[in-house]
């Protein structure tokens, strides 16, 4: 596996046949993983991005303190077939002058947008970046951040990219909770917390999922009219903010909005 640092680099590196790219930020998990495998299944070569954005972070989060262990990283990558890492500086992909960015206007402000304001933004512009560097044929997400892909998926369609944007399901420990870096960050006592987060989503109902998590800091509970629908959901546990969802399935799904209209309507 090669490590490239820079744009021109990578534009110099051979390329013969379909290519997949894994947009990631490192601390790879088993979710990381399945995105890898999923790439080097349907293309001839993969490159992974390893890029901690610094546009996708607001001010009081977590740029500083983000997990980075790229030498491990390296490895696991070139274990799971990633052939090139993509491994730029700050400034290589924000150079002094920098001031163009892309903003998927609604999608990116409800949900995450409305909690980490400027967050689509900084992940759209670097998707589109990486998109115009690595030119794949396909890029690759997880549906653990369901919101990120629709955003790009969006993106894709109004600026007409080519790439075709394929999605992975969310792997999960044993014990149900998603993978995340920033599940390192969580103590013993913090994860037995965090495990109420799939439970409130398991029930697949807004209502009963918020009920659920009473007691824990909830930033939402929502279903999310993304292709496909899901019931999304951010909670604070700690100073760790996490984020889950799940699909929806359609009769249960029907329920839901029934729900969510009866709510309304008890609103008013
Ligand atoms: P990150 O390094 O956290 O930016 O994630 C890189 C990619 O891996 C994103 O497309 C994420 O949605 C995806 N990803 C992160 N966690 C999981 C997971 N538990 N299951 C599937 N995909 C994931």
């Amino acid at each position: 596996m090669k490590i490239v640092r820079t744009i021109a680099g990578l534009r110099a590196q051979p390329r013969d046949g379909a290519v997949g790219l894994v947009p990631t930020m490192g601390a790879f998990h088993e979710g990381h993983l399945a995105l890898f495998r999923a790439a080097r299944a349907e293309n001839d070569l993969v490159v992974a991005s390893l890029f901690v954005n610094p546009a996708q972070f607001g001010a009081n989060e977590d740029l500083a303190t983000y997990p980075r262990d790229e030498e491990r990283d390296a490895r696991v990558a070139e274990e799971a077939g990633v052939e090139i890492l993509f491994a730029p500086d700050a400034n290589e992909l924000y150079p002094p002058g920098f001031q163009t960015w892309v903003e998927v206007e609604e999608l990116g402000r409800r949900l995450e947008g409305e909690y980490r304001p400027g967050h689509f933004r900084g992940v759209a512009t670097v998707c589109l970046k990486l998109f115009n560097i690595v030119r794949p044929d396909r890029a690759y997400f997880g549906q653990k951040d369901a919101q990120q892909v629709a955003v790009v998926k969006r993106m894709v369609r109004d600026l007409d990219n080519e790439v075709q944007i394929q999605v992975v399901p969310t792997v999960r420990d044993a014990d149900g909770l998603a993978l995340s870096s920033r599940n390192a960050y969580l103590s013993a006592e913090e994860r037995k917390l965090a495990l109420q987060l799939p439970r409130a989503l398991a029930t697949m109902d807004a209502a009963q999922a918020r009920e659920q998590l009473n007691g824990l800091d909830v930033d939402y509970v929502e279903v999310a009219d993304f292709d496909p629908p899901v019931l999304a959901a951010a909670v604070r546990v700690g100073k760790t903010r996490l984020i889950d969802n799940v699909i929806l399935d359609l009769p249960r799904q029907a329920s839901t909005w029934l729900g969510r209209d009866q709510e309304k309507k008890e609103a008013v």
